[in-house]
């Protein structure tokens, strides 16, 4: 069995001006050097903000051991792509991973599994963690085609050899995302063992589907669920912390 620390990972999507990032960003980062003994957290944090903050959100959380995120990357390292954001640049200010093929860039963008693959590639030229986003849409679960759609996602975007510690997938339901409907623990077992079954062992696997305080405990403490990807709720530092500390 792997040692797999649990990840909490916050995605602010397109939230946050200046004042109020810095300002969660900075509680974020008083409570991880406040906290001691048994309230000391026992997974890593990460903050994905919107590339506007990326540079102040560094500098507020520098030294306290959250980790910083982009939200997407082009797969060039540079060039004439208008309001795009190259993985190298990411890097350069200072981030660690960068969420990949989130259903809101596949459906708002038209990202296909191809692209997500070239932008992983991108990121590991980088040396970024991926974190390539997977899940099925309502219809699809409907026509219990869940389990498949999520296999041929990992099948057309995940690179041929992975080694397992710069690669995490976060399986995230579509119709869970934002809506307040997470998975059922069963459904969110089931779909860990099939994308488990993909993945070398040391890669990380989240849930990510509204997450919040009241869910995530038991959500954290499912076999193969590695930690969570959280929308919503990782805008607020004390809903956000409250969800890492159910970390067991
Ligand atoms: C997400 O956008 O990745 C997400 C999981 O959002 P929420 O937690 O708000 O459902």
């Amino acid at each position: 069995m792997a040692d797999r620390k649990k990840l909490v990972a916050g995605n602010w999507k397109m939230n946050g001006l200046r004042s109020d990032g810095l300002t969660l960003a900075t509680e974020l980062a008083r409570r991880v050097r406040a906290a001691t003994g048994a309230e000391q957290l026992s997974c890593d944090l990460l903050i994905c903000p919107p590339a506007t903050l990326l540079g102040p959100v560094h500098d507020a959380i520098v030294g306290s051991g959250i980790h910083l995120g982009g939200q997407d990357c082009h797969p060039a390292p540079k060039g004439a792509f208008t309001g795009d954001i190259s993985a190298e640049m990411l890097a350069d200010a200072g981030c660690r991973f960068v969420i990949l093929g989130h259903s809101e860039r596949r459906q708002g963008h038209g990202e296909s599994d191809a692209l997500v693959r070239e932008k992983i590639g991108a990121a590991r030229r980088a040396g970024l963690v991926p974190i390539v986003c997977v899940g099925e849409t309502l219809a699809q679960r409907q026509a219990r085609e869940a389990a498949a759609v999520v296999v041929a996602q990992l099948a057309g975007s995940l690179p041929e050899r992975a080694a397992g510690r710069e690669l995490i997938v976060a399986y995230e339901p579509v119709w869970a995302i934002g809506t307040g409907l997470s998975a059922s623990l069963d459904d969110i077992v089931a779909m860990h063992a099939v994308i488990r079954r993909h993945l070398p062992t040391e890669a990380h696997i989240l849930y990510g589907g509204s997450v919040n305080p009241a869910n995530a405990g038991a959500i954290l403490a499912l076999g193969d669920v590695d930690g969570a990807l959280v929308g919503g709720a990782s805008l607020a530092a004390d809903s956000f912390w409250a969800i890492a500390s159910s970390c067991g």
